[in-house]
């Protein structure tokens, strides 16, 4: 946003709490490398040049691929700087930080989709012996006590640390709920570039029959390894890892799972059946069908008869669960009524409620691809026009300035 606002000669400033790449710098695991290719890591004037666009990067890659964009962008950030509130006054906002105030006519909040960890309701009643733990927290298996592990989500997440935790040699049970199936390659090109390619990743906010649902999908059960490598739940089963039901509540300390995991996975089998179709149908009106690698389909996932309903957290069997149930924004410092019952702010494609605010990086904001770091640049593009467009209009004249 600040490279597209700068490219239209608007005045702006970046407030940042912590330092450029916060997130990847505190908030990710040691393993982690990101799940879309290095070739999708593109923001406004600006891509990944490396020699291994197909490979995938590792978090200190990306932290100094964004640093150096700071840096190349002159973005003008102020770091260390923590909004504590935002409210609107007169024809603009007011912003409380711990370095003073700012005033302005427009805010971009680009805070991130993903500032806490969202733990299920019953999390409360996980016995006191039993030690829990979210993605933002965890670092690496050795954290981990010795013993059994509950993680909780099925999606990117969950799918990921289910797999190094279990390797590490903790006996993982996973509770599997909706979740997203999808081959790491498919005819030899990875799934990313065929969503990219086939245009579904392009697909509009206003394009799309159920936003709300859109808006809610979990990740894409995919892993970036450099071996390319497939990671869905028969690779789990496959090195033990046992699978239950959706975790539906705990009572008296016993964790109680959904009876509908088969009907969960042969779901997810079914829609990953219609994907990889809608793209074998895109790839033949599109004559590729002579350079890539016929079409094969996956075996479906395999769950054993009678998953486990219940586990009694108090008996010892499990020590550490792992809440992979996703993340939600923090938008406690958020003083403007623009926010719906579930927390979320009411947007058109960015464009809050609330006259010159803006939102950026949120899950299906404007495009499929949104929530990516490849989705920005269209978006900032779209939102800062329409910026330039409300300044225009707006009377007294844009100004931008630090209380004193
Ligand atoms: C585990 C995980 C893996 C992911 N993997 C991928 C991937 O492989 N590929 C991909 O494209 N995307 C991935 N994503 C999504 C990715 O995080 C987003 O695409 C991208 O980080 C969005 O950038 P952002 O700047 O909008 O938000 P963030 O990266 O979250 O940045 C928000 C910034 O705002 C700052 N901030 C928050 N509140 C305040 C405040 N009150 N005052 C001042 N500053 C504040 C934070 O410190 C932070 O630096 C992943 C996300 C997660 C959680």
């Amino acid at each position: 946003m600040s490279c597209c606002l700068s490219e239209r000669s608007i005045a702006h400033v970046v407030l940042e709490r912590a330092e450029v790449a916060n997130a990847w710098k505190t908030e990710r695991w040691e393993s982690l490398r990101l799940l879309t290719p290095n070739w999708q890591s593109r923001l406004p004037n600006y891509r990944y040049e490396g020699d291994d666009p197909d490979g995938y990067q590792a978090v200190p890659e990306l932290i100094e691929f964004l640093d150096r964009y700071a840096r190349l962008i002159s973005a003008p950030v102020r770091t260390q700087t923590n909004v504590i509130a935002l409210s609107r006054v007169d024809d603009g906002y007011l912003l409380n930080t711990d370095q003073g105030e700012w005033r302005c006519r427009t805010v971009v909040i680009a805070t991130g989709a993903c500032n806490i960890a969202a733990v299920p309701s019953c999390g409360s009643a996980v016995p006191s012996t039993v030690r829990t733990l979210t993605p933002m927290r965890y670092r690496s298996p050795r954290q981990i006590e010795p013993g059994g592990v509950l993680v909780v989500g099925a999606s990117a997440t969950g799918i990921q640390l289910a797999d190094e935790i279990h390797r590490s040699g903790h006996p993982v049970t996973l509770c599997v709920g909706d979740h997203i199936r999808a081959p790491r390659l498919y005819r030899g090109k990875d799934i990313q570039w065929w969503m990219d390619a086939s245009g579904l990743f392009d697909q509009r906010y206003d394009q799309v029959e159920d936003l709300t649902r859109a808006r809610r999908l979990p990740s894409m059960q995919l892993v970036g390894t450099p071996e390319r490598l497939t990671l869905d739940l028969n690779a789990l089963s496959s090195i033990g890892v046992k699978l239950v039901g959706r975790l539906a509540g705990i009572r008296d300390g016993t964790a109680q799972f959904s009876g509908a995991l088969r009907n969960q996975c042969a779901l997810a089998d079914l829609k990953m059946g219609r994907l990889l179709d809608s793209f074998d149908s895109w790839a033949r009106d599109h004559g590729l069908e002579d350079q890539i690698e016929p079409p094969i389909r996956l075996p479906p996932t395999d769950v054993e008869e009678s998953p486990r309903l219940e586990l009694n957290l108090a008996s010892g069997e499990i020590k550490t669960i792992v809440w992979a149930s996703g993340y939600r924004p923090d938008y406690s410092w958020l003083h403007v009524p623009v926010l719906d019952r579930k927390g979320q702010i009411r947007h058109d494609g960015g464009v809050a409620e609330s006259p010159g605010m803006y939102v950026l990086g949120l899950q299906f904001l404007r495009r499929r691809k949104s929530a990516f770091i490849d989705g920005a640049a269209d978006d900032a593009n779209d939102l800062s026009d329409h910026l330039v467009h409300y300044l225009k209009r707006a009377d007294p004249p844009h100004r931008l300035a630090p209380v004193c």
